[in-house]
């Protein structure tokens, strides 16, 4: 339960002043549904109304806030025509402008012959000072109501400045005080004060200087943020640690098996990850590691090792993958060498229903299943294993402690867990996300793979590809054609896929086939096996294909509007080829002009196709923020924190957590309490519910 102090920030934005439905809608989609994520709504920029200067002094583009007598008001003509206000004060005058005023409203604030106090921007026509519109007109004793300095905020269609600095302002107004969770001498150190002062200053800049991600209050706000997230990693370590492990040691009879049968030697990165695998699994501890390696460079067949491993030793084991698709092409690649071994292998889905859902069910229970193959979700449900040795679980990109989580309740006793990722993520990021895990990495790919020959094209030459694709398809090549990304919406992807399926096939008639993400999975797969079997040639796809799809007999890659996807996407995509031991090109066209980062991205995938590289230019062009192009990959995200900024204070909440934990595992020292404040004020509720009386 989240704690009463916290209530009134995590209340929705209509419970603050001056905040309707429609404000609330629109609020609420550029920061979020609730008042604390105003706080997190940091300014951007800063307007200084502090120069008082006599208006002879004024200088042509200045903010300035001036006190004047109001003179003459000239009502136009015509309405189009600006209204004019003369003012002066004893060094000079200068002109006020509206353009379409109400005439009483401005009767009424302006007044003939009052002393007013101005502030905006002055700006010279014909060498004479005006100020259009003034930000601010109060009267002489009203001057402590005008902000001489105010926050600019990243805005939105329908949120004007005003009104979010209201209600930012009374959304801060509303932070407490709380205890404190960082430790008194580290604050000290960096300078830094209290959370509730450090959140106020962050609102309130003073000087550009105070906008800057390392200025003490941005810094103090975004150590809290990271230390909340590295401090639930830890919590889940923790939990998922504290369940005893079963030491497994296979004997090494299906490992020899699986490596006679395979028509290549481990490469020395397989080797040592193996080696580190078996270490954790024959230790007492449950392992959770992280297998961390570019697309081919040959997880799965480390995977299968560590689950035989287990096999070996009487124990069960299970890989789950993010997807249906991915789920049977698993399958389909550790059949025959879970055949070659003797080892039962099976495979469960949504779609495996009734009588033959219900007897591998049976099977696993009574442990005649050595492997079993599925997808994520499945295993949240009812599958129950007689004894599951090792979970593998094939996260791709799709990061996800929840699903972690999930697998302490699979097999009684701690399960070791296998994490498979093929997005490389730069060392930050895997902290972010994996803190609370072991790593693994394979750097080193399989021999003999040939370089992608990458090149890139303006769309105006789509044309000209079309054409040099009759060549490619008479040599006998297979083409992945993936549509632009137009939104997060896979309606809107769909439509376009389809179009320009529609194209192709009134030129390569039966040759081309077209896979989507709104396609039933029926007909997904059967279009992704009539492309496998080589019946189709040129599949048509959208970023469904991004994920685990291996056909290594294709060997192009076109990619329309390369512009619009992420760096690690294009990466992704582009290692659907270059699988077997073919020649393959991978084709980025893009529409012009091309803006910078585009353009950086580009020059990037020609360069290299190191993963881990890419994954860290990325970082560095586009931001922790959107490294991954979409939002659903899993991976935190951080309000204040910005990752290219602030890798020292990760590194620094990493050590800090470990080291708070190491102590006080359960937060129940005074200052374990303050860091459950913490972790309910960046919302890692499900951490919480993993301490003993949480
Ligand atoms: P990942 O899952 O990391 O993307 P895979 O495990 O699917 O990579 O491996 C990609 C391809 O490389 C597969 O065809 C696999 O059989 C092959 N492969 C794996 N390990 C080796 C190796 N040591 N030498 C040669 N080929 C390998
Ligand atoms: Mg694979």
């Amino acid at each position: 339960m989240r704690p009463e102090i916290l209530f009134p920030l995590f209340a929705p934005l209509r419970t603050l002043p001056g905040i309707g439905p429609k404000l609330e809608t629109l609020m609420g989609k550029l920061v979020g549904p609730k008042v604390v994520d105003l706080c997190w709504h940091l300014p951007v920029g800063l307007i200084d109304r502090r120069k008082r200067p006599r208006i002879a002094d004024i200088q042509d583009g200045e903010i300035v806030t001036i006190e004047v007598q109001v003179g003459l008001h000239v009502v136009p003509k015509l309405k189009r025509l600006p209204y004019r206000v003369h003012v002066h004060d004893e060094s000079g005058e200068m002109q006020i402008v509206f353009f379409n005023p109400h005439a009483d409203w401005l009767g009424r604030v302006m007044p003939e012959g009052a002393t007013l106090i101005l502030s905006g921007k002055v700006e010279f026509y014909q060498g004479q000072p005006q100020m259009t519109h003034p930000d601010h007109i109060v009267a002489p004793e009203e001057i402590d109501t005008l902000p001489l300095l105010e926050a600019v905020y990243p805005l939105t269609a329908g949120v004007t400045l005003k009104p979010l600095q209201k209600a930012v302002k009374a959304a801060v107004a509303l932070a407490p005080v709380l205890g404190e969770w960082q430790d008194a001498a580290w604050l000290k150190a960096r300078g830094w004060g209290d959370w509730q002062g450090a959140l106020h200053a962050a609102h309130a800049p003073e000087s550009i200087a105070n906008l800057d991600p390392h200025d003490a209050s941005r810094a103090r706000l975004a150590f809290d943020e990271l230390l909340a997230n590295q401090l639930a990693l830890g919590i889940v370590r923790l939990k998922m640690r504290k369940l005893p492990g079963r030491e497994i040691k296979g004997d090494g009879h299906l490992r020899t098996k699986i490596l006679a049968a395979l028509p290549f030697a481990l490469t020395g990165a397989q080797d040592a990850a193996l080696k580190e695998i078996y270490a954790d699994m024959g230790a007492s501890h449950r392992m959770l590691r992280l297998l961390q390696g570019d697309v081919g460079s040959g997880k799965t067949v480390v995977a299968l090792l560590a689950m035989l491993n287990a096999v070996e030793a009487g124990a069960q084991a299970a890989m789950m993958a993010p997807t249906e698709i991915l789920a049977r092409q698993h399958f389909a690649t550790l059949e025959p060498l879970c055949a070659a071994a003797g080892v039962r292998l099976e495979l469960l889905t949504g779609r495996e229903k009734g009588k033959r859902r219900a007897d591998i069910l049976e099977a696993l229970a009574d442990g005649s299943i050595d492997i079993l193959v599925g997808t994520h979700a499945l295993f949240q449900t009812e599958v129950a294993f007689r004894a599951l040795g090792v979970a593998v679980v094939d996260e791709q990109h799709r990061f996800g402690v929840h699903q972690r989580l999930a697998l302490q309740s699979k097999g009684g006793v701690g399960t070791d867990v296998l994490v498979m990722t093929a997005t490389p993520i730069p060392r930050t990021l895997t902290l972010t996300a994996y803190g609370d895990m072991d790593v693994s990495r394979l750097h080193e790919k399989p021999a003999g793979r040939q370089p992608i020959d990458t090149r890139a094209l303006p769309l105006e030459r789509l044309e000209g590809v079309v054409d040099s694709l009759h060549r490619a398809l008479a040599g006998g090549a297979q083409v992945y054609w993936v549509c632009p990304l137009v939104e997060e919406s896979d309606v809107i992807d769909a439509a376009a896929a389809e179009d320009r399926y529609a194209y192709l096939r009134e030129i390569f008639g039966e040759a081309v086939g077209l896979v989507h993400g709104r396609m039933k999975a029926a007909e997904k797969d059967a279009a992704m096996a009539r492309f496998e079997a080589g019946k189709t040639r040129i599949l048509v796809a959208t970023t469904v294909i991004e994920v685990g799809v291996n056909v290594p007999t294709a060997t192009v890659m076109i990619i329309e509007h390369a512009e619009r996807f992420g760096l690690a996407q294009l990466h992704q995509l582009r290692g659907r080829v270059g699988r077997g031991m073919d020649k393959s090109s991978c084709l980025l066209l893009y529409q012009t002009p091309l803006g910078e980062t585009a353009t950086a991205r580009i020059k990037i995938m020609r360069e290299t196709e190191d993963g881990f590289r890419i994954a860290e230019e990325d970082l560095r062009l586009r931001g922790a923020g959107e490294l991954l192009g979409t939002r659903q990959s899993g991976l935190p995200e951080f309000r204040i924190a910005d990752l290219a900024v602030h890798a020292e204070l990760l590194a620094a909440a990493y050590d800090d957590a470990r080291m708070i934990l190491s102590r006080d595992s359960e937060l129940e020292s005074a200052r374990g309490q303050a860091l459950r404040v913490l972790l309910y004020l960046f919302e890692c509720d499900e951490a919480i519910r993993n301490l003993r009386s949480g």
